[in-house]
Parts: C-alpha cells; structure tokens; sequence
C-alpha cells in the first residue's frame, strides 16, 4: 500500500482518488475550495470511455448517469430543422458525476479549504506543502497526482513555459428549465442535442437532468453553450463586472454584467434560432468562459504526474475534458497497479497519455476553427453545418471520424 496525495478535488481527482482507494492505497484529496461545489459547471457530454472509467472505479451507475436523446437536429436562423438523424447519447452533468464520484470516496480521504503551493522531492518521497486558514501544513506522500485545473500552481513550479493559450473566443454557457419553454421548442429542438450555426457563431445545446438531478419529462433543463469570437475591448468588456473589477482569466458567474447580459440575449434574439434565442431569453443567469487551449511536453516529474485539464486542455468541441480526465486516471492507476507508487510507474502512464492529450487538442482546434479561424479564411456554410452537427462531442469509440478530420502525425 502507498501513501498518495492528490491536489484537486473536482472530478480528476474524484476519478483517480477512488481508482487508487479502491486498489488498497491510502489517498488524501485536497481541494482548495471549501464548502459545497455542487452549483460548479453545467452538461457533461458522456461517452463509452467516461462509463468504462467509472466501472474502474467501482461504480456501475450508467442506468442513472443523465438523460438520452435520440439523435440530432440543425435549426437554421429561422428555427427550420436543416438536418436531423440518429445518434443516441446519453448527457450528464457535472454536479451529478461529482455526486457519485464522491459518495464513492470515504469522507476522511477529502480534505477542503487545503491550498496546495508547492511539492518537493526529498529521497522516496514527496512533501506537498499547504496552507488551510494561513496555517502551513506538510503531507509526505510516495507519489503525487497533481489534477489541479489549467491553472494548476504544480504545473507552474515545474513547466513554467507551458501557459493556456486563448482561441480567440468565448463560450456563454447556461442551463434553461424545460418547463419555462414554448411548446414550439420543446417539440422541435428539447430532446435534440441540437445546434445552430451563424456565420462565425455556433450554440450547440442538450437536455440534462434538472434540479435534484431529476430526469422526468417536464423537470429537466436545457444546457446551452454558445461559442462567440471576442477580442479586444470586447473581449475586456464581457470580463469586466458592473463595478468595473476585470477578470482576464474568466469572470465568476455571478459578476457578469447586466449590460453583457442584455447584449448577448439581444444578439440571441438577431443571430439564431427563435428556440435558442428564447432559451438565452429564459436563462436566469448565463455565464461565459474565455476558450484557451493548453498543451503539455511533459507530464511527470520524478514522483510527480499531471493529469486533467493542469495537462492538456482541448476546447470543448469534442465534449471529451471529463472522459479525458478520467482515461489519464484509468491510466494512472493501471501503472502504479503494475508498476508500483514510483517515477517508473508515473513514466509509463506519461508515455501512453501525451499523444492522447495532443490529439485531443488538435481534434478540438479543427473544429473550432471556423468559430476563429488562424488564417481567417472560414469554410464554406455547409462545411461548417456538417462539420459541426457530424463531429461535435461525438463518440469516436461508437461513430468514427464522420467528416473530413486528419490527424496530422507529425
Ligand atoms: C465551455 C465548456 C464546456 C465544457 N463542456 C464539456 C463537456 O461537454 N464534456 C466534458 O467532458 N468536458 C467539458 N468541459 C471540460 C471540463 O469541464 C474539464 O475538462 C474537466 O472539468 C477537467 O477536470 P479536472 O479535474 O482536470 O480540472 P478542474 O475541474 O479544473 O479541477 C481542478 C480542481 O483543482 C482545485 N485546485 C486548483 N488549484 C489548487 C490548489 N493549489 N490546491 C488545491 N486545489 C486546487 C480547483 O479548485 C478544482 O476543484 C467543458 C469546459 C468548458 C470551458
């Protein structure tokens, strides 16, 4: 059995936390935020890898994951169905993987409000210093999994160098109750993971499960993300709250300005769908996120591995952050399985995850690339349709490459 410190507690290091619990070892997750996390994130897009990880954590739950829907449907600005087929696939959430995945993790093993600075190497071991309330701790640990997010402060001591990159664009996100919607969206556009694609624009959209991770017909809630290209002032202004305090890195929900909102529900109403327009309309609060890309050279350091998004960020096009997450857990803790809790076994899982976490990077820009584009040439409009509805969040396990996306091996 092997001591093994964790920093982060979102649903990295909920996954490998409790692969690793389950396997003997005697983990501590800190988490630097206290109190409930639960109001975090919005619709998870849930693939074969993502139920494969949880079944490697102990957990059977994929009766209970989230809602399905059939297939998909393209509106055009007018609110006509363009495109519509088949593809079933289940759509989760971020509060309800988190749910599971801590129910699964015994309580003593989580530790809140524990502010990770720093970790240094001393012989066979670890010490990860933390400060909890001002006070500093030190915790010893054989290993240390560092799944602390793109701004991860492990990854900054180690590979300064390797900063997210901004897209060029941002995301405004929400969640919409079904039952404050029109009959005309919920019977052509609710059970639909659905999309619409204006020039340079994309929102796609989902049902997920409402409040009380309720799934019944009548109680679910639509998740939206509208991707929109901002720069400059714009882009300043969206980052900045009604008191002026700028926020570059992204701004919290709660302090987007009323000004932005009245703008982005004004452009909803001009630029798309009338059924996506009305959820933007019916949202209480929509929030945004600038899209970055983040693209790691390395991922261990001696007794110390990346994982999540502190080792690779893909845009979320392909829908793949958490099963990402959660497939660099599956591997991680399948080298220290066959391997041991030591720099061999942290070598092995770098090996067989770096080419995943490029290809998922390079996969993601591709598709964003018509939302912003490097050479500013966009693709024709039913290139972009097709590109969009065909390859967006889909599962390459179960579907393939739909369209035109090579995989450059260089
Ligand atoms: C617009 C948008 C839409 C998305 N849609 C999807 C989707 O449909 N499907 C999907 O799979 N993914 C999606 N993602 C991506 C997904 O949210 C992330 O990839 C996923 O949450 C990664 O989890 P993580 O645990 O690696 O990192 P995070 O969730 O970022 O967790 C990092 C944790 O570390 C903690 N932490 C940070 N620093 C410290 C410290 N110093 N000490 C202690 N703790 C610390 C943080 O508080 C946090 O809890 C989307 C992302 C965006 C922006």
């Amino acid at each position: 059995m092997a001591r093994i410190v964790v920093i982060g507690g979102s649903l990295g290091g909920l996954f490998v936390a409790n692969m690793l619990h389950r396997d003997g070892h005697e983990v501590q997750v800190l988490e630097k935020v206290k109190g409930s996390m639960n109001g975090r994130g919005a619709g998870i897009v849930s693939h074969d890898a993502l139920v494969k990880s949880l079944e490697r954590a102990g957990l059977d739950v994929q009766a209970t994951l989230g809602v399905e829907v059939p297939g998909r449907v393209l509106l055009d600005q007018a609110g006509k169905s363009l495109i519509a087929f088949d593809m079933p696939q289940v759509l989760t959430s971020w509060s309800r993987l988190y749910q599971i995945l801590r129910a699964a993790l015994p309580a003593d093993c989580y530790f809140q409000g524990v502010s990770v600075s720093r970790v240094e190497e001393q012989g066979d071991s670890v010490q990860v210093v933390s400060t909890t309330d001002g006070q500093e701790t030190i915790w010893s640990a054989d290993v240390v999994i560092a799944s602390d997010g793109i701004r991860s402060n492990i990854r900054q001591q180690f590979f300064p160098q390797v900063q997210p990159q901004y897209a060029g664009y941002i995301a405004w996100r929400g969640v919409c109750d079904e039952s404050l919607l029109s009959k005309l969206t919920q019977t052509t556009l609710f059970d639909y993971f659905g999309f619409c694609v204006p020039p340079e624009e994309q929102i796609i959209g989902y049902p997920v499960a409402g409040s009380d991770n309720n799934t019944s017909r009548g109680h679910r809630a639509y998740n939206f993300v509208w991707y929109r290209p901002a720069a400059g002032d714009a882009l300043q202004a969206v980052l900045t709250d009604a008191d002026g305090v700028h926020y570059p890195q992204g701004i919290p929900p709660n302090k987007v300005a009323w000004q932005q909102l009245a703008q982005v529900r004004e452009a909803a109403r001009r630029l798309l769908s009338p059924q996506f327009a009305e959820i933007l309309e019916k949202t209480p609060q929509p929030f945004l996120q600038p899209i970055f890309d983040l693209v790691s050279d390395s991922l261990t350091v001696g007794r110390v591995a990346l994982m999540g998004d502190a080792a690779f960020v893909a845009r979320p096009h392909i829908g793949m952050g958490v099963a990402k997450a959660s497939e660099d857990a599956v591997a991680l803790a399948d080298a220290i399985r066959t391997h041991g809790a030591n720099p061999h076994a942290l070598a092995v899982y770098a090996q067989s995850r770096l080419p995943a976490g490029r290809s998922a990077v390079q996969r993601a820009r591709w598709l964003g690339s018509y939302v912003k584009s490097p050479d500013g040439q966009t693709p024709p409009m039913a290139q972009r349709q097709h590109q969009a509805i065909h390859e967006t969040a889909i599962d390459l396990g179960r579907y393939g490459h739909q369209s035109g996306f090579k995989e450059d091996n260089a």
